[in-house]
């Protein structure tokens, strides 16, 4: 599926410094495709390949008026041929987010539902039972997420010993953590703030032997929270552009970069440790903020 999807030949290592015989690197998952960039494709991957092989025809999920998620389920929807149905946080706004707009084109049928009902996504599931839709949680959290995002760990090789990722469902960092080797440690960098509930969402998705892994999430690189603004973070953006060229997007990738100059700056990381941050895409988040914001 691979292939019909995304472009593998993009994903490319992009060496950022080295100090302290400490090599830094962050792995490029930004360009592999305009819309599913990041670790979305690989998220839906596994969901995908059981609704074909069930024959479903439709898939439904939730999300908010500027879900990745959305619009990448959207977008791989029309071209496996399937249906996309989309609930959606909140009443339908008189003027809809670019996200929604772009879901829409990709033919997903968007169902508006009020916030407190959204919640209850029991009850909605229950409500549209008869309909035989496949359903997939909110950010493709689950275990068959977190198999899925495993697989971005066929592009990382041994030689890592840490390994820096952001986490918002923390479906990915679970998937990372079954795949990390003995050697490797884990870091998530949890993007929002008070939620540190965070760490026992992504150890639901763990077995036993896996909970024994190396891994820890960082609760206090949000910059305030989920999506919020911040002047800090924005300079910090354009250093990494202007020094090292690399693109970052100030909900996620930003946050996992700045961490792991920190934690440098810390000597958290022993001598000869060899470092890799994700980045996973998202940078269409950016169109949000004011253009002469962000250098690129
Ligand atoms: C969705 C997303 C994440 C968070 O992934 P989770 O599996 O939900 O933790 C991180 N970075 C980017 C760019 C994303 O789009």
């Amino acid at each position: 599926m691979y292939n019909q999807i995304i472009q593998t030949n993009k994903i490319v290592i992009h060496h950022i410094c080295t100090q302290n015989s400490i090599r830094f690197d962050v792995l490029r998952f930004d360009e592999i495709d305009a819309v599913v960039s990041g670790n979305k494709f690989f998220k839906l991957k596994l969901y995908l390949e059981n609704v074909l092989a069930q024959n479903a025809t439709t898939i439904a999920t939730f999300g908010g008026a500027y879900s990745n998620h959305i619009v990448a389920t959207a977008f791989v929807c029309k071209k496996l041929g399937l249906k996309s149905i989309g609930i959606i946080r909140g009443e339908e706004p008189k003027k809809l987010s670019h996200t929604l707009v772009d879901a829409m084109n990709y033919g997903m049928h968007l169902i508006f539902t009020e916030r407190s009902y959204y919640r209850n996504k029991k009850a909605i599931q229950e409500k549209y039972q008869s309909n035989n839709w496949f359903w997939i949680n909110e950010g493709g959290y689950g275990i068959a997420g977190a198999n899925g995002a495993a697989e971005m760990y066929n592009w990382i090789d041994d030689s890592y010993t840490h390994i820096l990722l952001a986490a918002g469902t923390g479906t990915m960092m679970a998937g990372f953590i079954k795949a990390a080797k003995k050697h490797q440690q884990i870091i998530g960098v949890n993007v929002m703030k008070g939620n540190e509930n965070l760490i026992n969402e992504v150890e639901f998705l763990l077995t036993d032997e896996e909970k024994k892994k190396n891994y820890i999430l960082l609760n206090d690189y949000h910059f305030g929270g989920y999506a919020k603004p911040s002047k800090e973070l924005f300079n910090f953006m354009n250093k990494v552009w202007d020094t090292y060229k690399l693109p970052t997007d100030f909900v996620y990738n930003s946050k996992t970069i700045f961490a792991c100059f920190d934690l440098m700056k810390k000597n958290y990381f022993s001598p000869q440790s060899k470092i890799l941050a994700i980045q996973c895409g998202g940078l269409q988040g950016n169109l949000s903020l004011n253009k002469n914001i962000l250098h690129f």
